[in-house]
């Protein structure tokens, strides 16, 4: 059965606060839509450790720094609820945007730290708009947890972050990045690749699969990452804005690879800009 689709936070308040009442886990997942298997994985763990799950759907513009990217953004919501029939939540959040910025709205939510470099270097006031809407949609759906995927991984940092910082009472939990077979990350942006440049894609992954495996051997780490940078434009990206190393959690720059770390990368294929990132973990 599809779950009711609900456009009004008062409509959904109604929801919550009787589900509050009577003791049940309030679980959600926010989405930009365009729902893919990635999506997916994060409902199914979040229908395991939560009473009531909604999905959110809302496409906000305060994280895009970039108009066009806006306007292109894919906008599936008939697909997405047939997409989400299968799990039985208990509510798709998808709000008028009233909803979310009413008129005379002028709050900002700004993280330094970790929200400041890589993602929050290139894309000028994505974070801000990125902490702000989630701030409003775990406050508006009043949720006891809330489910990231590390695809973004950046951005569970900061949201984790946020949540703890302004007490919003909202545990952050992470899941693990779903890939196609050849290993390039599900993405709503995919849709926006034209065949060819489809079949070039795979090339981040497979870069930074090979670069995390000679960095664990201990390999010298500058080096490895120029010759990732170079193989990944060879493939037939156009620029390879950051393909970096860096400590799992804070971020915090990694000469060397001396404990939990991470690959992350964000790179132009056709004009699509594509972000991946994977754990590299020292030897014992
Ligand atoms: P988005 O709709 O792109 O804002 O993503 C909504 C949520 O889905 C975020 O927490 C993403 O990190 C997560 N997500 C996106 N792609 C994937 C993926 N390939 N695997 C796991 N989670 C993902």
């Amino acid at each position: 059965m599809t779950a009711p689709i609900i456009r009004r936070k008062d409509d959904l308040q109604a929801l919550t606060r009787a589900w509050r009442r009577a003791g049940d886990v309030i679980g959600v997942v926010p989405t930009m839509g365009a729902l893919h298997q990635g999506h997916l994985s994060l409902v199914r763990a979040a229908k395991a450790g939560a009473d009531r799950v909604i999905v959110t759907i809302f496409v906000n513009p305060k994280q895009f720094n970039d108009p066009k990217d806006l306007e292109n953004y894919p906008r599936t919501e008939e697909d997405d609820a047939r997409k989400l029939a299968p799990f039985a939540v208990d509510a798709i959040y998808v709000p008028d945007p009233d909803q979310i910025y009413p008129d005379g709205f002028v709050t900002t939510v700004s993280l330094g730290g970790v929200a400041s470099v890589l993602e929050g270097a290139a894309r000028p006031g994505h974070f801000d708009g990125v902490a702000t809407v989630v701030t409003k949609l775990f406050t508006q759906t009043m949720a006891d947890r809330a489910w990231f995927g590390e695809k973004d991984y950046q951005q569970l940092q900061v949201v984790t972050r946020l949540s703890a910082d302004l007490d919003l009472g909202t545990e952050v939990v992470g899941c693990p990045t779903i890939r196609e077979e050849d290993g390039l990350a599900l993405s709503s942006r995919n849709l926006l690749l034209s065949d060819r440049a489809r079949i070039k894609a795979p090339a981040l992954n497979a870069a930074m699969e090979r670069a995390r495996g000679r960095i664990e051997a201990g390999e010298e780490v500058a080096q490895v990452l120029d010759e990732a940078s170079l193989e990944v434009e060879r493939a037939g990206f156009n620029a390879v804005e950051y393909l970096v190393l860096r400590a799992a959690g804070t971020l915090a720059p990694m000469d060397r690879l001396t404990g939990p770390a991470r690959l992350l990368a964000a790179a132009q294929l056709a004009g699509v800009r594509l972000i991946d990132t994977i754990a590299v973990t020292p030897p014992d």
